[in-house]
């Protein structure tokens, strides 16, 4: 035998090779071998420093294929080096350098590559001497000598879907440091990405056709691959735009711009889900006292919820028992110009509550909330008990059409228990994490991961036509 595992096959190559890069989701290049060069060289663009100082992280997009630039794969790299370079036509440049394995009929080795954005590049690549190791003899005047790769493979879903897992840049819109925010950001981290958390109200944005962009303490922000939006209800119209600057730019955002303003409005929501016919409490609202008992009627009459439209926590909840009584709270809201809304009260859900988190469209988990004693509000600011849940079908459908109908891809949608069925009483965009991981003891942020690492990557590019 002259051939053992330890000293792979000798390689010949000629002054072009098919070559791939799997760590970076390049299954196929076409790489010229310049033995004038020691470190090899990738024509990269959008290159950009991300991560841990500690352990610097380099983005950056490669066209596999010469000429078709809509054709477009994000990589990242480690970076292992930075280093001064000279190409060959006498310029110097400073270069990001990384390693990755090099794979060549079947044989694959470690090599060095250093980052560069040169448009006049005509090859994709070049292997310099650092990649070319003892057992690789060169013929110049050949090519090809290796087995052919075809740059179809760019084409096929197959194979995107199985390109390595990169790292990603991500921002989560908050600005408050709590559980939901930690977790975020420990989770993502946790998987390689980076997670930089931004204070919605600190960022600006310059509005225009060709170049909108978001700014954040005197500088532009970079090309986000995820933005996680946890806009504050104080914030809804400030937070939507800046979520609505970075859809315009074309970021990933978990949750919609649109979907965080109509879910946010309890009017609006509940018009939104009328029209998708998600079953709710019977709801009714109007502008002049005159209509007080005409909307009391609507309802159903007493008892009945009466309910403030910027209520959170289920502070501004309030029950009527009597038709007397809700004449009363009405007329004292309007006396204080409150927008109001007037709903069934469901007496059967007896203080009792079913949070369903909804995350790409899968009830992910779910737990009922128990109100304290003698309250009807089940929420737990207001001392209520969170535990686990199991939701009929019915349930967990209302939950996510309710999720679907705003356009979010996470919420948190609360319904009621009715005789006749699930009653959805609020979408939120913004759920929290602590009370349902704790309830149900599942890795919950870990699932939105998932779904945004599933979101982002990027898919096939159609085969273009050939003319004629
Ligand atoms: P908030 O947005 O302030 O939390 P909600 O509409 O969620 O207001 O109401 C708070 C709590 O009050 C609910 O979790 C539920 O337990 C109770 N509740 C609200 N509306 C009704 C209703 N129509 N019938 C019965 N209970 C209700």
């Amino acid at each position: 035998m002259t051939d053992s595992p330890d000293t792979p096959n000798p390689l010949t190559f000629g002054w072009e090779e098919w070559i791939s890069l799997p760590a970076l989701g390049l299954p196929a290049i076409s790489a010229k071998i310049d033995t004038g060069a020691r470190t090899s060289a990738l024509h990269a663009y959008d290159i950009e420093v991300f991560g841990p100082s500690t352990a610097p992280k380099v983005r950056f997009s490669v066209h596999p294929i010469p000429g078709r630039n809509d054709l477009e794969i994000p990589c990242s790299a480690l970076i292992t080096d930075r280093r001064e370079v000279t190409s060959s036509n006498g310029e110097s440049e400073l270069r990001y350098v990384i390693t990755t394995a090099l794979e060549v009929a079947g044989q694959s080795w470690p090599i060095e590559i250093t980052l560069t954005d040169r448009s006049g590049m005509t090859n994709r690549m070049l292997l310099g001497r650092q990649a070319l190791t003892d057992h690789i003899s060169i013929v110049p005047t050949e090519r090809h000598l290796q087995p052919e790769l075809s740059h179809d493979v760019y084409h096929s879903a197959r194979v995107r879907q199985a390109a390595p897992k990169r790292a990603l840049r991500i921002a989560v819109m908050s600005r408050e440091d709590n559980y939901s925010t930690r977790r975020l950001v420990e989770a993502g981290e946790a998987r390689g990405h980076s997670v930089e958390v931004i204070d919605t109200t600190r960022c600006y944005m310059t509005i225009n056709a060709l170049a909108p962009e978001v700014h954040y303490d005197g500088q532009r922000l970079p090309r986000y691959d995820a933005v996680i939006p946890r806009i504050g209800a104080s914030i809804t119209p400030y937070g939507t735009a800046v979520i609505r600057q970075f859809e315009t730019i074309g970021t990933y955002c978990i949750n919609g711009s649109a979907g965080i303003t109509a879910s946010r409005d309890k009017l609006h929501a509940h018009q939104v889900l009328a029209r998708h016919k998600i079953g709710m409490p019977t709801t009714a609202f109007a502008a002049s006292p005159k209509d007080t008992s005409n909307l009391i009627g609507l309802v159903g009459g007493a008892p009945l919820i009466v309910k403030l439209l910027e209520s959170t926590q289920g502070k501004g909840v309030v029950l009527a028992e009597t038709t007397k009584a809700a004449e009363s709270v009405i007329s004292a809201f309007r006396g204080l110009r409150a927008n109001f809304l007037v709903q069934h009260f469901i007496k059967e859900a007896a203080g009792e509550d079913v949070r369903c988190l909804v995350i790409g469209g899968k009830v992910v988990a779910a737990m009922k909330r128990t109100g304290a004693d003698g309250d009807f509000r089940s929420n737990l600011h207001q001392g209520g008990q969170a535990s686990i849940a199991r939701i009929t079908k019915p349930e967990r459908e209302a939950a996510v059409r309710a999720a679907k109908a705003f356009g979010l891809n996470m919420a948190g949608v609360d319904l009621l228990r009715s005789d006749d069925g699930p009653k959805v009483l609020e979408v939120n965009s913004s759920p929290g994490f602590e009370g349902i991981e704790r309830a149900t003891g599942k890795d919950l942020v870990g699932k939105l991961y998932d779904e945004i690492e599933q979101r982002v990557r990027p898919g096939p590019v159609p085969r273009r036509k050939r003319p004629g």
